[in-house]
């Protein structure tokens, strides 16, 4: 609750800072923009792919480069109607695909607590603009952690609610069953705030969920006491900065009079190769629209074919264009058994493994990734940096809600964040666990 000359000293200030930082937090298009055209609400940072009407929408793809969004996104008109306004487009992977925000045709972002470090991604921007001080809170997508990982990496706080529960309505699709939008945010208190203001049903959605829902900010408590599980053979996984980290956690909590106890799941391996062949096979569906007719940028001129080959080659990235080769790889006859059908089916276990958890815990602590912000040029391969999904991704395969939170640092002095995973609709006992987490 600011007054309106307080809230332009706040639009004032972010513009000067953004227009003096050399991150890349936000896209560059939008870094000169008359800031104040945005609105006069309290400024909110926007995910470079969400509809934000007349805002240039690249998804960081040079195949929307001068695409300029018709329409407001359920999420967008919401902040409005709540008096807050999108404040510019952030930095992010092509198309969400990533984990490090390199692969944008703006070019990379900084980690601000340490430049020759990534940001994470793939809403690294979102997370680089709150963690430098270039925005109040921000929205991102999580698909497989795209929110929680760069909140983790940057040190703030980052929230993926449960599939279903905030509209997906003009955001571009990366893989439907999994994408959704959350906030990023200085505290547990602000995200609560933001989720409020984007959750409940949207007749626009489809897969948006049409059950009640109950704002969580006038209920948040932190003196609630929750049995937490803890997944041990995750936790192993963790470098021995973060185990520390997790296991000092776990102490407090203890020492907090929550009830702590260990259980274990399928194999993280599993996990990854499960998400990595549902996202691109779900990717390849949604991206066929880019194909030079209806968005963006059009190349070639010598037929149909032409421009479908040119348009894409020209227009698409190196990760973007193989994950769409791998998923329509995996949905064509004669594979579609053996890789999409068989990941589905593990998709479904997963899903059964986290229930039979939730039978007797409220909440989940785990590590969000193996390690802190790596430097740039860490990853030897795409391999590499799938990897460190290990932690993020199983919670999108179940629809889970998820908040990470900055926990503790490591010698280095770079922030480390961990987990809370719920069951599904269950945000306020998210919430609250969060709260006592802080
Ligand atoms: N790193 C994961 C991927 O590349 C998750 C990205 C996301 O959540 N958008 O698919």
């Amino acid at each position: 609750s600011l007054q309106s000359d307080e809230i332009e000293k706040l639009r004032e200030d972010l513009a000067s800072k953004i227009k003096n930082s050399n991150i890349g937090a936000y896209v560059e298009q939008l870094e000169n923009k008359d800031i104040n055209k945005s609105g006069s609400g309290i400024p909110i940072a926007i995910k470079n792919n969400i509809n934000v009407k007349d805002w240039e929408l690249t998804c960081s793809s040079n195949i929307l480069k001068n695409y300029i969004a018709p329409y407001n996104a359920t999420v967008i008109e919401k902040l409005k109607n709540a008096g807050l306004s999108p404040f510019g487009f952030t930095n992010m992977d092509e198309f969400a695909m990533g984990s490090s925000t390199e692969s944008s045709c703006h070019g990379k972002t900084l980690n601000p607590i340490d430049n020759s470090r990534i940001p994470g991604g793939s809403s690294g921007g979102s997370a680089a603009a709150v963690s430098g001080g270039l925005a109040i809170a921000a929205l991102g997508t999580d698909t497989g952690g795209s929110i929680r990982q760069p909140a983790a990496y940057c040190g703030c706080v980052g929230m993926k609610p449960t599939y279903g529960r905030v509209s997906r309505y003009g955001i571009v699709a990366y893989s439907s069953s999994l994408d959704q939008c959350g906030p990023i945010t200085q505290n547990v208190e602000d995200a609560a705030i933001l989720y409020d203001i984007i959750a409940g049903y949207d007749e626009k959605d489809s897969t948006s969920a049409n059950i009640s829902y109950e704002k969580v900010t006038p209920k948040l408590d932190s003196n609630k006491k929750f049995t937490i599980a803890v997944i041990d053979n995750f936790v192993e996984q963790a470098n021995d900065d973060i185990k520390n980290a997790f296991n000092k956690t776990v102490k407090l909590l203890e020492e907090q009079g929550h009830k702590i106890i260990h259980t274990n799941m399928i194999d993280t391996n599993k996990i990854i190769s499960t998400y990595y062949i549902i996202a691109s096979a779900e990717a390849s569906a949604n991206l066929a629209r880019f194909d030079g007719v209806r968005f963006g940028t059009r190349k070639g001129d010598t037929g149909l074919k032409d421009m479908y080959v040119e348009t894409k080659s020209q227009g698409f990235g190196y990760e973007v264009q193989k994950r769409i080769m791998v998923g329509s790889f995996v949905l064509s006859s004669g594979y579609y058994d053996a890789y999409y059908i068989k990941a589905q089916k593990i998709r479904s276990l997963i899903k059964s493994e986290f229930d039979k958890i939730f039978e007797s815990a409220d909440l989940i602590l785990s590590p969000v990734a193996p390690t802190t912000a790596p430097k740039f040029g860490a990853y030897s391969s795409a391999l590499d940096m799938y990897l460190t999904d290990l932690y993020t991704i199983a919670i999108n395969l179940a629809g889970l809600p998820a908040i990470s939170l900055p926990v503790a640092k490591d010698k280095e002095n770079l922030p480390i964040g961990l987990q809370l995973i719920a069951n599904s609709f269950e945000e306020q006992t998210l919430f609250d666990g969060a709260l006592s987490m802080e």
